[in-house]
């Protein structure tokens, strides 16, 4: 459910590039860069956007999707970690708290402590949400009718 609102914000960003692009055609490839931390399911997402890009320029895009690890900093003292893969697991098999992250990944910092302070203070660096890495879109220059 969660990740037709993210498709739909995707391809509202995708559809504002392809308007600026002289000449546009069509959407060739779509690069994602998915947060694991955002819990989305990237299958889910490539569905959900196959469905709302029907119609579109984008809808025979090619979806490239990548997986980024979380990354955290602690505040207090600077160090920066990334979460084993069980550490991901924990939380994404945990209903509540995966419920939670999903819908706001930044819940995630007030479960975490520096591994080496023991500090609170902790903010995500990286791993949240869904970014538009690159986005590829054909142009014809020359409006050849063959
Ligand atoms: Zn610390």
């Amino acid at each position: 459910m969660h990740e037709t609102s993210i498709a739909l914000s995707i391809l509202a960003a995708v559809e504002d590039a392809f308007k600026e692009t002289p000449g546009a055609k069509r959407v060739t490839k779509i690069r994602l860069q998915v947060g694991m931390l955002s819990l989305v399911d990237p299958e889910a997402l490539r569905f959900a956007l196959r469905v709302v890009a029907r119609d579109t320029p984008a809808q025979d895009a090619e979806i490239e999707i990548e997986m980024v690890k979380p990354r955290f900093r602690c505040l207090s003292c600077g160090y920066e970690w990334e979460p084993s893969d069980d550490d991901i697991k924990k939380i994404s098999d945990d209903p509540q708290l995966s419920t939670l992250v999903h819908i706001n990944p930044d819940v995630i910092v007030s479960y975490l402590v520096c591994p080496r302070c023991g500090s609170n203070n902790v903010e995500i660096v990286q791993g949240k949400g869904v970014i538009i890495h690159s986005i590829d879109i054909e142009v014809d220059d020359k409006d050849s009718s063959s």
